[in-house]
Order: C-alpha cells, then sequence, then structure tokens
C-alpha cells in the first residue's frame, strides 16, 4: 500500500484525495481496592486458583443484592479531578443487559446517563467522561470441545474512559494510554498494566476526505500494548485509505489486531451488534454525592499527589536538567526520588544538579538494569559525595563511573574507595612538576625531538607520565605542565 505518503501528522495523500483519520479511545481499567464492586470479596488480579474468590454476589445468583464499593467510586472521583473534569452530584446505576457465559447474571452493572466524571482533559486529548462498572468473568475457550470461566475476576471494579473523537494519528493515541497509565499508578488506583489486563484499549478509527463530516467507524478491540494500539491505528488507517481509493466502502464493524500478521481481522459487524437495553438498576439507591464530605472536590484535592504533568513542569523549572531526564524520572517515581534526595543534600549549584543527573541516567540506570532495577548497596548520600568528588576534580569522569559501580555492588565511602584504589587525581601542582621533570631528564631524546619542533613527541611523554603517576593526576593537567617544563 506505498502509494500514499503522510503528508503531516493529520493528513494522509490519495491519488487525489487527503485524508484525515480520526480517533476516539475508549479504556477499561481494573481499580485496585480491597473488595469486589458489589460484594465483599477480595479484589486480587493476581490470585491463580481459578474460583476462589467468589460469593452469590459476584456469580450472579439470582436474589442476591449489590452493594457499591466506596473505595472504587471516590478513585474514579479522584481521576476525576486529576484529568480536571466534571465530578458528579446526582450519579446512578444502570444495568446493561446482555448474554454470555462470563456474566451470568444477564447484565453489567455499569453507568448510563449519570456517569461519575464528566469531561477533563489528558494531554490536550479532551475525554467525554468516565464512569464505574464491574468486570465480567474470565472465560477460557482453549480446552477442546469444552469452556472454562473463573470468577475471580467477576465484579471487580472497572473504571470506563472515552475520550472525544479528538485524535488524529497513532502515536497520540499512544501517549494518550501511556499518560493514563501513569496519571492511574501516580494516584494509586490501579497497577494499569495491559500486558496482563488491568488496562485494555479499544479504538474506534474512522477516515474522511472531508474535514467536516466524520467515516464509517470501525472499533479495535483488545488491545493490549501501547505499541499494539499504536500499529493497529496505524494498520486501519491504511487499509481504510486503500478501500477509498479502490472505490469500496468501510464496512462498520469490531475487528480484533492479530500480533503474529501485524493486522487487524473482521469479529462483529454492525448487524450483531447489541441494543444493550440500558436501565437504571433498581437494586442500588441513587447517590447525592454532595451529601458524602469526603466526595468534595476540595476534599479529594487534598489527597491528590504530585501528578506527572505537575512533576515535569516542576524539574524543568527548578532543576533545568535535560527533558529526556526529566521524562525519566516522571517515568520512575524511585529514580526522581533517589536524584532530588541527592540533589538536595549535596548540591548547590546548576553545574552540580546536571552532573548527578547525567550519572543518574546514564551509569547507575544502566547498572541498576543488571539488579532487577534496585539501587543495589548505593544511598543517595554516598552518590552525592562521589558527585562533588567529580565536580571538585579530584575524579575523573573514568575513576567516578568505575567507584560508581563499586559503591552499587559493594557499598562504602566514595573518598576511600576512590584513594584505595589510587584513583583520586592528586592535580597537586608542585608533586606533579617534580615527577615530570624526572621523566623529562630521562628521556633527552624525546626532548630533542619535540624541541626540534616535532609537536607529538610530547605524547610519548605524557604516556610515561600517566604511568607514573597511576591516573592520579589528570591528562589534562600534565599536558599543560609538560609543555611548560620543555618550553623553560
Ligand atoms: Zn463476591
Ligand atoms: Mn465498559
Amino acid at each position: 500500500m506505498g502509494f500514499f505518503l503522510p503528508l503531516s501528522m493529520l493528513t494522509y495523500t490519495g491519488m487525489e484525495k487527503k485524508y484525515i483519520p480520526t480517533i476516539g479511545l475508549e479504556i477499561h481499567a481494573d481499580l485496585k481496592t480491597k473488595s469486589k464492586m458489589f460484594c465483599g470479596c477480595k479484589n486480587d488480579p493476581d490470585e491463580e486458583k481459578p474460583n476462589v474468590n467468589v460469593c452469590p454476589v459476584c456469580m450472579g445468583h439470582p436474589g442476591t443484592l449489590p452493594f457499591p464499593n466506596k473505595e472504587a467510586i471516590k478513585h474514579v472521583l479522584k481521576v476525576g479531578v486529576a484529568v480536571g473534569g466534571k465530578n458528579a452530584d446526582f450519579t446512578e446505576f444502570d444495568r446493561k443487559n446482555y448474554f454470555y457465559p462470563d456474566i451470568p447474571k444477564g447484565y453489567q452493572i455499569s453507568q448510563y446517563k449519570y456517569p461519575l466524571v464528566s469531561g477533563g482533559n489528558i494531554k490536550g486529548v479532551e475525554l467525554t467522561r468516565i464512569h464505574l462498572e464491574e468486570d465480567t468473568a474470565k472465560s477460557s475457550h482453549d480446552k477442546g470441545d469444552y469452556s472454562l470461566v473463573d470468577f475471580n475476576r467477576s465484579s471487580l471494579p472497572l473504571m470506563e474512559l472515552v475520550t472525544e473523537p479528538v485524535i488524529h494519528d497513532a502515536k497520540t493515541a499512544g501517549d494518550f494510554a501511556r499518560e493514563l497509565q501513569l496519571i492511574l499508578r501516580y494516584l494509586d488506583v490501579s497497577e494499569a498494566n495491559m500486558e496482563k489486563g488491568e488496562m485494555r484499549v479499544e479504538a474506534n478509527i474512522s477516515i474522511s476526505d472531508d474535514p467536516n463530516v466524520l467515516g464509517t467507524k470501525v472499533e479495535v478491540k483488545n488491545l493490549n500494548s501501547f505499541k499494539v494500539v499504536e500499529k493497529a491505528i496505524e494498520y486501519e488507517i491504511s487499509r481504510h485509505i486503500a478501500l477509498l481509493e479502490a472505490g469500496e466502502k468501510v464496512v462498520q464493524e469490531t475487528r480484533g489486531f492479530d500480533e503474529n500478521t501485524g493486522k487487524t481481522f473482521s469479529q462483529r459487524t454492525k448487524e450483531d451488534a447489541h441494543d444493550y437495553r440500558y436501565f437504571p438498576e433498581p437494586d442500588i439507591p441513587k447517590f447525592k454525592l454532595s451529601l458524602i464530605p469526603e466526595f468534595s472536590v476540595e476534599n479529594l484535592k487534598k489527597e491528590l499527589p504530585e501528578l506527572p504533568e505537575e512533576k515535569r513542569k516542576r524539574l524543568r523549572e527548578v532543576y533545568g536538567i535535560k527533558e529526556a531526564d526529566v521524562e525519566v524520572y516522571v517515568q520512575n517515581l524511585s529514580i526522581a526520588n533517589f536524584f532530588e534526595r541527592t540533589i538536595e543534600n549535596f548540591c548547590d549549584d546548576k553545574e552540580c544538579v546536571i552532573l548527578a543527573s547525567n550519572y543518574i541516567v546514564s551509569d547507575l540506570m544502566g547498572l541498576m538494569k543488571t539488579s532487577d532495577g534496585s539501587f543495589g548497596q548505593l544511598f543517595p548520600s554516598d552518590f552525592g559525595k562521589l558527585i562533588q568528588l567529580l565536580k571538585a576534580g579530584k575524579l575523573s569522569s573514568r575513576g567516578t563511573k568505575d567507584t560508581l559501580a563499586i559503591l552499587f555492588t559493594e557499598g562504602g565511602d566514595p573518598e576511600k574507595i576512590a584513594e584505595e584504589k589510587g584513583w583520586i587525581l592528586k592535580n597537586d601542582p608542585e608533586a606533579l612538576k617534580k615527577i615530570l621533570e624526572k621523566i623529562v631528564s630521562e628521556n633527552p631524546k624525546v626532548v630533542e625531538e619535540f624541541k626540534s619542533g616535532k609537536d607529538s613527541a610530547v605524547n610519548s611523554l605524557i604516556g610515561v607520565a600517566m604511568k607514573e603517576t597511576k591516573g592520579s593526576a589528570s591528562p589534562q593537567a600534565i599536558r599543560e605542565t609538560l609543555i611548560a617544563i620543555l618550553n623553560s
């Protein structure tokens, strides 16, 4: 399909037309709570033994009564405040009716008309709504001539977030999902691990050659990583354009994504789409959230941590570090804390902050990869002292890296380690001068070469001096002092 080229992020050029892709996302995330959404069963997504955390309510037995989970409602309201949405005052739960073995009561308790949150914005992408519902059980159809259903996941609190159709390229969609995951983790309301199915993305994609009209929408489901979200959207954009260019029509349908082929495939057409017959859940009273002081925006705000976007802004403005470093810290709070603890106590100027950040992001993080992301035996105080040695010119960059590696595996005092290893740069001008004068007197031939105009002769003397001083003087100091001696 190489006959069209992306002109910009927004438009794709066919033979005679320009096409604009429009994408909206629907994202489900399992919430972290002690118990399930409508019963007292344990919310344990890691439970491997099937049907352990179950009761008549979450197994959908007739006549049982659901009892809403306050912690889950609060989680969604917190997300609402974090993304600048409008939290509901009046809200209710609804029944979304459909038949499937993983939902034996014949309906999912969800929210329809009155979601907990309306509007909001993440990275410039406007949100339509965020509501709360229950997750379904998990069925396994790969057993041969029978299927199995595990109800451990049934009725886990599930947050559903819907964006406006305002995204126009795959990368923005992927970045949106990445940022949402980060926000959910900062708020500690969900692990949102896509590979584990704790966060699931669906993309609605359409293509149009008229900026004022949306094309036929295709929904791609079960996207289980950020890369897959991007690949599936890119594939769909190409597929739609190829169809339109060939004079064919895009069929409104639900599609899946096959990671092996990198292609989407048809799962369900519009003809067999559900009519869910939503109606208010009669077994749960309606809510007036303003009656619960704990749920007030004012109170929720007090409980919010520093959010990713606030952290980016602060790190940028307060420390003036590289954008790539800022992002490393925003994505990894333990490394961010290590950085901030180091510089709070050991840096009083920008040079020190930048040095510390450079060695954390390149060298320290390299070491951490070898130890499952732990800091090994390294503490911020020792790392801070190490950076001070570097900044004071007592350690070369090589010496700093080598001392860091020892601090990481064995711990200890950086100055003592570097001293023992002979890595401390003496840079004592008098001592260095004496050593160099001795070398000069022992190498009359080389001195002669230098004096007869061969400047490079000095390099062999530097080599000798480096050996002699065992790296305790910087090459720069050796070169300068040598030239001064030779010219005197
Ligand atoms: Zn239960
Ligand atoms: Mn849903």
